[in-house]
């Protein structure tokens, strides 16, 4: 290696000295970093428009998870105590975020949607059990119009109109105050 070789290897230095920094600081001192619309963040556990829950404690998202990361107990709901419009729920529902490589498979096994994915992405915490998210703090938060489980399905008599989403015209709509329900017109998403 010659004189000139260990000049120009200075020079790339003292040019990447003067560079402008790609270093982002965290906090966000000034815009928020925003994560595209599929990005793969914190999961949410949905619920239905009268606020009961979607997850049905069938475990497939366990099963799927290539990571061992989620664990599920699913029980039986009463007519007293119901916490998802149709037999079964999840009375227990974690996800492990040390564990979880956010890869998708458990949203892509649930078969009611019950599971998604959100885009948070600040999972950062300081010890290991705060990590553990439970289903409490998985689930979506409740919206205008919906109630806290455990309570009677609110969107029709039975289970069909339930899931059909067409409770009978003229009754109260639950997720609207005020508001009664119209027959749908053709050419409505069901
Ligand atoms: S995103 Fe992947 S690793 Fe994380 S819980 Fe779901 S299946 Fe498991
Ligand atoms: S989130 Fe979906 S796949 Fe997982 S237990 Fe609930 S219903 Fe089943």
């Amino acid at each position: 290696m010659g004189f000139a070789d260990e000049w120009a290897g200075f020079g790339i230095t003292l040019h990447t000295f003067f560079r402008k920094v790609f270093t982002q600081k965290y906090p966000h001192a000034d815009t928020e970093k925003v994560m595209m619309p599929r990005f793969h963040g914190r999961h949410q556990l949905n619920r239905w428009p009268d606020g009961l829950e979607k997850c049905v404690g069938c475990e497939l998202c366990a099963w799927a998870c290539p990571a061992d990361a989620i664990y599920v107990e699913g029980a039986s709901n009463t007519e007293e105590q119901r916490f998802s419009p149709g037999e079964r729920y999840g009375s227990v529902y974690q996800i492990n975020y040390l564990r979880c490589i956010f890869c998708g498979l458990c949203i892509e096994a649930c078969p009611t949607r019950a599971l998604t994915m959100t885009n948070e992405w600040k999972l950062a915490d300081k010890t290991r059990e705060s990590l553990i998210y439970e289903k409490e703090d998985l689930l979506a938060p409740l919206l205008e119009g919906m109630e806290q489980p455990p309570h009677p399905r609110r969107l029709g008599d039975d289970e069909d109109a339930y899931y059909g989403g067409l409770p009978p015209t003229g009754q109260v709509d639950s997720r609207v105050p005020g508001k009664t329900i119209e027959a749908p017109k053709a050419g409505d998403a069901k």
